[in-house]
This record gives C-alpha cells, structure tokens and sequence, in this order.
C-alpha cells in the first residue's frame, strides 16, 4: 500500500486504479470547502442507502436522499466511520448488488463525479473484500478498486474528480459492475465544471511532464517527480504483470492448443492407420472377391455342366426306364400267356402223367424185352469173344482209284449192315460175322455218320466226359472220318458246330464257355499245335484234382462262333504237317487229339459243371511187319504200337473191372484218363479197308474193335427215346423251369426298376440340392457385393472424415501460429 497508510491527501500509487486523467483516489470522508464556488458548481449529491442530510452554516451542505439508481439493494450500518469528514453519516449507508445511477435533465457540458465509499459490511477483512469497475457514460472510469484494501473497515475514502460530458440528453450513467463480490457506493456528487488540470507523465524525465490540455511543459518538485516516476512504475510494473498474465494465458492456450493439435494429430495418425486398415482389409477383401467370384464362376460352371451331366443321366435314366416299362409290360404280358397256358399245361400234366404211367409200364416191359435181348446179346457176344457196351462204329471206305481199276476182291459184306453186322470172308469162302453198333458201307456219307455220333459227342453239353476217337489201317479214313475236307466236314467241325447250335438254343437257361485246344501225341510227346511259338520245356500231364488231367503251358482257345472253330482246327491241322517231310505219312504216325472243354453254368440252378470232350484221329494201327522198321520209323511204329496197345490195356483193364487201371503207360491213355472210364462216354470208329489186300489189318482192326466195344464202362445214361412219353416227360421240366425263368426274370426286372426309380429319385433330389447350393452360393455372392459396396461406403465416408481432420488439424496450426506470433509481438 505504501503511502496508501497516510490519512490525508492524494496517494499517486492509486492512481493506477483511476483510468481517466484528472481523477485521484483520497483517503478520507467529504470535507465542505468554505468556497461558494465549490458549494455552486455541486449540481447534485446524493446519499446512497440513506436519507436526505443539511448543514446550515458558512459551509453548507446539501445531500439528497437516495435517488437516481436503477437496482440494487439498501445497507447500513450504526458502526462509526473514521475519516468520515463533514458528512460521517453519508458513509454509514450504501447501496449495493448489482444497480447503476442514472443523472437526467443536466444541462449538456463538463461534469466532474466523485464517488463516496466505505466497507461497512465486511469489517473484518478480505472474505467480504468488494472489487469492482466504475464506467461512467459507458467508459471505465475507475478498475478494480479495493475499499478494504486500502483504507481498511469503517473508513471513508473518494474517488475524486472523475471527467464526464453530458450530452444532449442530459444523461450522466454511472454504472458499478463487480469483480469480486459485489460493489457498495456510499454516495455520488456531480460537480459542474471539468476537474481541474492533472499532470500525466511524457516521458522518464520528471521535468518533460506536459499539461494534459495545452501541453506545456509543467515545472514539478522532487518529491512530486518521485511519486510520479513511482506511481508510473507502478502502473507498468502493473501492466507487465497483466501483459505476463496474459501472456501466460496465451501460452496455456497455446499449450492447450498445442495439446489439442498434439491430440488431433495422433487422432488424425489413428484415423490414418485405421484407413490404411480399412484401405488393406478393402483391398484384400477385393482381392477375396475377386477370387471368390472366380471360384464361385468356376463352381457355377462345374455345377451347371454337373447339372447337365444329371439331367442327360436323368433323361437316360428315363429312357431306360420306358424301355424297362415297356420290356416289363411285355414280360407281364407274357406271364399272363404262360399262367393262361397253365390250364392248358396242367392238363398236358395230367396227360403226362398218364403217359408216364403208360411209360412205366412199357418200360418194365421195355426192360424185361432189354433184359431179355442182353441176355441173347451177350450169350452171342460170348459166342464171339466179345464183351461191354461202348459204342463202336464199323467205318469201311470205299475202294480207291487204284484199287477198283485193279478190280480187286472186296472183302467185306453189308447184307446186315443196318443190323450192325458185318461180314468178312476170310480165305474166300470162309464168312465171319463181327457186331457192332453201327456199320457204315462206302457209300454211307459223312452225315450219316454223324448223325449216329452226334447224342454221344453232344452229351458233353450235359456235363459228360466224352472220347470219339478213329482206329485204324493207315489210309481207311481215320482222317477223313474225323476231319473231313471243306466240302465234306468231318466229326470234329460237325461236333463243335452242333455244340454251339445247342448252346445257343439253351442260352436262356445255361450259358456256356467252349474252349479248345489241340494236341498231337508224337514219338510219346505231347506238342501243342495250337502254340504260335514251341514251348520252353516238354509238356507234361499233371492231375489237377480226382481223376481230372491238364496239361499246364496249353494254349485253351476260347472260341465264341462256329467260325473260329474252322479256324481253329485248321491251324491245328496245319500245324501237325510243320517239321515233317511227308506230310501224310507223319500224321499217320501220330495221334491229333482235339480236347474241348465246356463251361456250363445253369442260370436257374445256379449248377456249374466242367467236362471235356476228346476228338482223336490215332495213328495208324498197322502192324511192324508191314512197315519199314529202320531208324526213326522204326522209334515210331514202337511209340505207335505202345500207346495203342496202352489203349488196348485200358480199355481192356476197364472191361474186367481191374483195380488197377494202366493210364499212364502212354501219353494217350493218360491223357484220356478223365474220358476213358467211370462215367464218360466214349465212341470208337473202327475204320476198315475193303480190298482183300488189306484183309489182315482189317481183321486185326475189327478184332481190336471187338475187345472195345465188349467193356463196361460203368453206368453210362441212357440216349435220349424217341417214344412221345419220353418227349413229354423231357418238355415238362423245361416248362417248368422256363416259367420259373421267366417268373424270376420278371422278378428281377421288377426289382430293377424298383432300384432304378429309387436311384432317379435320389439322383432327383441330389439334382435338387445342387440347385439349392447353386442358388445359395448366388445369395451369397450377392452378400458379399453388398458387403463390398457397404465397404466402398465406409471408405469414403473414412476419407471424409480424414479430410475434416486434416483441414481442423490446418486450422489448429494456423491458430497456434498466430498465438505465437501475437506472443511475441506483444512480448516485443
Ligand atoms: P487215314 O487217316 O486212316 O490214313 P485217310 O482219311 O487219309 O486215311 O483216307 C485215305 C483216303 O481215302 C483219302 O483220300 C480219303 O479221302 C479217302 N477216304 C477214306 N474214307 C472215305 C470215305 N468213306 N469216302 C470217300 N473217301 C474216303
Ligand atoms: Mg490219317
């Protein structure tokens, strides 16, 4: 405070307070001047918070009661107020809160104002402190004035002389307005007249001090330069405090602006961040959709060429399906056929039965008449040596070029050919008459005889073991018989053609697999013919199970028509000539053994069978007297004789019923193991000669013949009769079985089409949810285009929100740049 402490006079220090030039801030109460000039120019003064106050005397003094405020409330107090001058009282009330006083109807000119205060309400210091601003006429007349402050509690103190003007209106304001608390005026006096002259600093030099109104130099004392310079150090040291302040503000906004920027700027950088992600996570969600639209193109495609895939397979489904339909309504129509004949077969069973009834009869009568004629047959087969039941066919060729010009002697007869006798005269005259089950003459043809070998030779079809073989003479058929030429087929072509007419007829109820090889016994070798290359080792026969001969290395020709057939034998035939000088005289000294081997597998029964057919043209049987006997052909005729007297062993072992029976004494006999004996079936040509050149090979052949054909080969099944019963008898299960074979196909068709529908509804519905997939993936594609576009969105709207940023980012710049440079400005 300073001087502020001393009781009477001007205090320069104050002055700070004072904005206006000519006004000072006093210490004490009113003093009345005893002037009439004072007392003239006071226009008005008024007691603020009180009442209306006189003194009479030489200084009079006139106060008006509370008038002229706008607002605010009354206080008073009864504590005296020291300094209170001649007016005490005045200081003992105040108004207070928030008022201002307006001045009307002053005539226009110069006023001065002098305000009246005292702290009269908080006494008892600083809490209740009141600082405030004065403006008069709008101008800050007096700035944060203190009463307490400065003079304490219960203490007059003025603002004195304050400058105004008054208008045409007539209007003095003055208006309190507070900074702390609010502020208290005592009273107002409005003096006519400018205050009187102030002095003002121009300069550091107290002795440049000007007149604030003419501007001349102003002569000042020692002690007044001091309070000057003092109280101008005061209000610059004031200001520099404020300037500081201020300037401390402006660094805290700036820091806080710096912050802020500091802040949006890392904003900005997560904004950025975030749009870099957003900008990878579009741009690879771009890239997914690429190649999700490229799978989902791809999948399409497949999907579609799937779906047509099914909807052809579903159209060929269909198809088969109509085809079945139609097959099974024609199989349905066709049952009905075979259940409507029923009646008509019933009654044919009936018949049959009665037939078989007949039949039994007869065949008892048929059996005795066989017993009774076996009986005959074999007391005359004893009567000529002869025993057994094997089929052997008496063959006698014509006479040949040569031998009718030469006008030979025939030496056999056919008077009882048709009987299966045959006369041989012997020396002449001497007649023997040998049995056979068939003669044929010279004139009998190929069909003939094959018509008598055919139930044999075919019952290979019903699972038996056959053998057909030729014996004989060189050059009395043997190969004819069996081979034959183009023209005139032999056994062996006819056999294998029959084989497949009958296959093909049972079809439906048996299928078969026919295959053939063809072997040639040389020298006691077996060799195949059918072989394009000679094999690495010797053939041999190895039994592969009971009674069941192979020969591992064969070639087994799997023959499918009646062409390869011919084929097939004929490579064999070609084959026998390779390696031999003389064509026909190396196949007479040879056995061609054609086996053929049947597959049958019955499709009712299910019953699978194997059995084998031998075709053998045997070398020929002439006797080693005849023959050259040097050398190699001399090997051949004994290999010759050996196999065939090994047949002869066989045959004759099996007619005796021997335990033991010599099969592997030869090549042959071992290799028609399995068709000589037991159950099979075998047939014998017996080729002759007819020129009595030959008659002793012939008769030697016949008499061989004769052992043959007296063997038993064990239970051999009867042929097949002729009688209509045995016809009936033998229609009857293939009836039957064909109406089961058509009921079980019917059957299976029905379960077919079953499966079939089944599978075209599951191929249907597969149909259906690869649709439902199709149309899914559609969906989804879908989505995923909106997600995308839903992504561009945010994108752009990230971008927006970027470049708001940015430009509030510019703008904090901007702002902190002009803080800085307004700082340093005013620091400057
Ligand atoms: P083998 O094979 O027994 O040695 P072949 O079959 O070669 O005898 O016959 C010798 C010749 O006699 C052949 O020219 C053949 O054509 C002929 N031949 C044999 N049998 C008959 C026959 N029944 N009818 C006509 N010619 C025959
Ligand atoms: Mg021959």
């Amino acid at each position: 405070m300073g001087d502020g402490g001393s009781d009477t006079g001007e205090d320069p220090m104050l002055d700070s307070l004072i904005c206006v030039a000519g006004s000072s801030i006093k210490r004490s109460g009113f003093i009345a001047s005893h002037s009439s000039d004072e007392r003239e120019r006071r226009v008005i003064f008024v007691n603020a918070g009180g009442e209306e106050l006189r003194r009479q005397g030489h200084s009079e003094i006139e106060v008006e009661t509370d008038r002229f405020f706008q607002g605010g409330d009354v206080l008073r107090t009864d504590e005296e107020v020291a300094d209170g001058g001649d007016l005490p009282s005045i200081y003992q009330s105040a108004r207070c809160g928030n008022f201002c006083y307006e001045f009307r109807d002053l005539p226009p000119g110069d006023y001065s104002v002098d305000l009246h205060f005292a702290e009269i309400v908080y006494t008892n210091g600083p809490r209740g402190m009141r600082v405030f601003n004065v403006f008069i006429q709008d101008e800050k007349a007096v700035s944060e004035l203190d009463v307490y402050s400065i003079v304490g509690a219960n203490r007059a103190l003025q603002v004195m002389n304050i400058p105004v003007s008054a208008g045409k209106d007539g209007v003095v304001s003055v208006n309190f307005q507070g900074v702390v608390g609010s502020p208290t005026v005592s009273g107002i006096c409005i003096k006519q007249g400018a205050p009187e002259l102030q002095l003002v600093s121009s300069g550091r030099d107290g002795k440049s001090l000007l007149c604030d109104n003419c501007f001349a130099p102003v002569k000042l004392t020692a002690a007044e330069n001091k309070a000057a310079r003092m109280s101008f150090t005061a209000k610059y040291e004031r200001e520099i405090r404020e300037l500081k302040a201020q300037c401390q503000m402006k660094q805290d906004e700036c820091y806080e602006a710096w912050m802020s920027l500091t802040a949006a700027n890392q904003e900005l950088e997560k904004v950025r961040a975030e749009l870099d992600v957003k900008f990878f996570q579009n741009f690879t969600l771009g890239q997914a959709m690429e190649k999700e639209t490229e799978k989902m193109a791809k999948i399409s495609s497949k999907y579609e060429h799937d779906r047509r895939l099914w909807v052809a397979a579903i159209d060929e489904l269909e198809r088969k399906m109509k085809a079945i339909k139609s097959e099974h309504s024609q199989l349905s129509f066709e049952a009905h056929q075979c259940a409507n004949s029923i009646p008509g077969l019933n009654q044919m069973v009936t018949a049959v039965q009665s037939l078989v009834g007949q039949y039994d009869d007869l065949k008892m009568k048929f059996n005795e008449e066989q017993e009774r004629r076996k009986k005959l047959y074999n007391q005359l087969l004893e009567s000529k040596g002869c025993t057994g039941n094997i089929r052997v066919f008496c063959r006698c060729r014509p006479l040949n070029m040569e031998e009718a010009s030469s006008r030979p002697q025939t030496v056999v007869e056919f008077t009882d050919a048709k009987d299966g006798d045959l006369g041989v005269l012997m020396n002449g005259s001497n007649k023997k008459i040998y049995k056979f089950d068939r003669v044929y003459t010279p004139k009998d043809d190929q069909c003939d005889v094959f018509e008598d070998a055919s139930p044999v030779a075919t019952s290979v079809l019903d699972g038996y073991n056959v053998c057909i073989f030729a014996y004989g003479q060189t050059g009395t058929g043997k190969t004819f018989t069996m081979e034959g030429t183009e023209q005139n087929r032999g056994v062996n072509y006819r056999t294998l053609e029959l084989l497949f007419k009958i296959a093909e007829d049972r079809k439906k109820t048996i299928s078969y697999d026919i295959s053939v090889s063809v072997l040639e016994v040389y020298n006691e070798q077996v060799r195949d013919l059918l072989a394009s290359s000679p094999p690495a080792k010797r053939l041999e026969i190895k039994q592969v199970s009971e009674g069941v001969n192979h020969v591992p290395g064969v070639v087994d020709m799997k023959v499918e028509n009646v062409d390869e057939v011919w084929n097939i034998l004929q490579t064999g035939s070609n084959a026998r000539a390779v390696g031999s000088n003389n064509v026909n005289g190396h196949s007479s000294r040879s056995h061609c053994m054609i086996c053929t081997v049947v597959r049958a597998k019955n499709l009712v029964t299910g019953e699978c069978t194997r059995s084998k057919l031998w075709l053998v043209d045997l070398a020929g049987s002439e006797r080693l007297a005849k023959t050259d006997v040097q050398g190699e052909r001399l090997k051949e005729a004994q290999s010759i004789n050996k196999s065939l007297s090994a047949l002869g062993d066989v045959i004759s072992a099996l007619a005796t019923k021997s335990s033991h029976i010599p099969y592997r004494n030869s090549k042959l006999t071992h290799l028609l193991q399995d068709s000589l004996g037991g159950d099979s079936k075998t047939l014998m040509f017996v080729q002759i000669s007819p020129s009595e050149h030959d008659l002793g090979e012939t008769v030697s052949s016949l008499n061989f013949a004769t052992r043959v054909r007296g063997v038993e080969l064990g239970p051999a099944k009867k042929q097949s009769d002729t009688t209509e019963i045995q016809k009936l008898k033998l229609m009857l299960p293939f009836c039957l079985c064909q109406l089961k074979c058509k009921d079980d196909t019917i059957r299976k068709l029905e379960e077919n089409v079953q499966v079939l529908e089944g599978k075209t509804k599951s191929k249907e519905q597969f149909s259906k949810s690869q649709q439902d997939k199709i149309i899914d993936l559609e969906n989804q594609v879908e989505l995923k285009a909106e997600l995308c576009g839903h992504l561009e969105k945010r994108l752009s709207h990230v971008y927006e929100k970027m470049q708001r940023k940015e430009e509030a980012c510019y703008s904090f710049q901007q702002k902190v740049i002009s803080f800085i440079i307004l700082a340093t400005f005013q620091r400057s």
